[in-house]
């Protein structure tokens, strides 16, 4: 299969002239495997590329996808928003609003709502958002969470284990002043918390937190820890947001807060409530939402394309079909999850493969490293080397998994239990040559 961009040349070109034009020839950093790749379709659990390669698609554009590619429900109602209002950009729309109902309806610690483009804009409006309503200039986040290209919580993802808790900037480019007013715990450990508290409580706006961690595969939170820091942060007068842009919408149409049943002061959400469509937003208590400017308060809150018909459209109608007790998408997507973990962990032990299969409903991950998994110190434990090889290789038999450590994979309302089945026989395969060949032999490979 080809695409023709421009008269006469072939489209295997044309995605490597994307670096002549676009920096690195993709436009997110994240999108680079390191050789040119264009995509020409995406419908259902598949994604073609330019070559004509199809592929079981568990990258989901980062977990952007929910529903599966190309929804018939979700691009019709784009249409139709976009024909009859596109954006007035002026007052609200009848659209905007239903979405704000949707929203404070499914999520439990939503009084007020706001949309937005992109998680990073509703996490800088939530950082913001903390430090005008408190005074406060710092904020604490934890080593492995990602929140998004704003310069406040741009540091300490996946660091090297000689930069883990200490000074790991994702990007030069940013004040050191913005990065040194944000302080980094350890996931999972409360007692990390309560030493930044010790030392700076008065002067903290917030706790920053992925209440599951999926930018670094799925850590999975004790109740205790949640619920220790809800306890701190309300004893210290700071605010706990939780950054549900993954979590948000795919673990229930609640998010992970009402799983845990434990309530932010401020929850940011984005990627797939709108099934690949860019929409966003930030939900909080009435107190603190009220302190943006059209209510009377101090902290900006601007953006053209906010609320959008096309990007509200999709949200509100991904919204319906997960809501949906004719889709059943939780109890479908879980089940597949189960599956395919459950097959994850009986391939690994029955090669003797030193894995830990872990997960959440839809998200699945597996991490070469022995012993237990709490918090990010474990994962300096993970095989980069094997988990990127086999990501690889997997993408290299027709199952698209991101070949860079630590990355999770994503199950949507499209995919069946034949898409699992294969791809289970596909991984037993890779994996028992990765066996053969050494690949998990660390000594070895020195
Ligand atoms: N927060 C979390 C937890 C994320 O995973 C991401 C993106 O991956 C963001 C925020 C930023 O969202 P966006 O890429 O839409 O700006």
């Amino acid at each position: 299969m080809r695409i023709q961009t421009t008269v006469n040349q072939p489209a295997r070109v044309s995605a490597a002239r994307a670096s002549e034009i676009i920096p690195g020839g993709v436009n997110s950093a994240t999108r680079a495997i390191g050789e040119p790749w264009m995509f020409v379709s995406a419908h259902g659990a598949n994604v073609v590329d330019v070559e004509g390669r199809e592929y079981v698609d568990y990258h989901a554009a980062f977990g952007a996808i929910l529903l599966g590619h190309a929804d018939e429900r979700v691009t019709t109602a784009v249409e139709e928003a976009s024909r009859r209002l596109g954006l007035v950009g002026l007052g609200i729309t009848e659209l905007e609003l239903q979405l704000a109902e949707l929203v404070v309806d499914a999520i439990p610690s939503a009084e007020m709502v706001i949309s937005t483009m992109s998680g990073s804009e509703s996490v800088l409006q939530a950082v913001r958002l903390a430090r005008g309503a408190t005074g406060r200039r710092y904020i604490v986040k934890f080593q492995g969470c990602f929140h998004g290209s704003f310069d406040a919580v741009a540091r300490n993802v996946i660091s090297a284990p000689t930069r883990a808790y200490g000074w790991d900037p994702n990007s030069t480019g940013i004040l050191d002043d913005a990065l040194n007013h944000t302080l980094i715990a350890e996931f999972n450990d409360l007692a990390s918390v309560q030493e930044i508290f010790d030392q700076r409580g008065d002067e903290i706006a917030a706790v920053i937190i992925e209440p599951v961690p999926h930018n670094v595969g799925a850590l999975l939170p004790d109740q205790a820890f949640l619920q220790g820091l809800r306890d701190l942060t309300r004893a210290r007068g700071a605010l706990l947001i939780f950054d549900e842009v993954i979590t948000g919408f795919r673990h229930a149409l609640g998010g992970y807060q009402e799983l845990c049943g434990i309530t932010p002061d401020l929850t940011t959400f984005g990627k797939a409530m709108g099934n690949g469509f860019p929409v966003a937003g930030l939900a909080g208590s009435r107190e603190v939402m009220s302190n943006f400017s059209p209510a009377g308060g101090t902290v900006m809150l601007a953006g053209t394309f906010n609320g959008n018909s096309a990007s509200t459209a999709a949200a509100i109608a991904t919204i319906g079909v997960l809501s949906d007790p004719t889709v059943g998408f939780y109890d479908h997507v879980r089940s597949l999850g189960d599956r395919m973990r459950d097959g994850m962990r009986s391939i690994t032990t029955d090669l003797g493969v030193p894995a830990v299969v872990t997960g959440l409903g839809s998200v699945f991950a597996t991490y070469f490293l022995e012993g237990e998994v709490h918090g990010y110190r474990d994962l300096l434990r993970n095989d980069d080397h094997a988990y990127a090889m086999f990501h690889r290789r997997m993408t290299d038999t027709g199952f698209l998994m991101y070949p860079m450590a630590l990355k999770r994979n994503h199950i949507s309302l499209a995919h069946t239990a034949e898409d699992i089945d294969r791809t289970l026989e596909a991984a037993s395969d890779v994996l028992a040559g990765m066996r053969r060949e050494g690949e998990f032999d660390r000594e070895r490979r020195k």
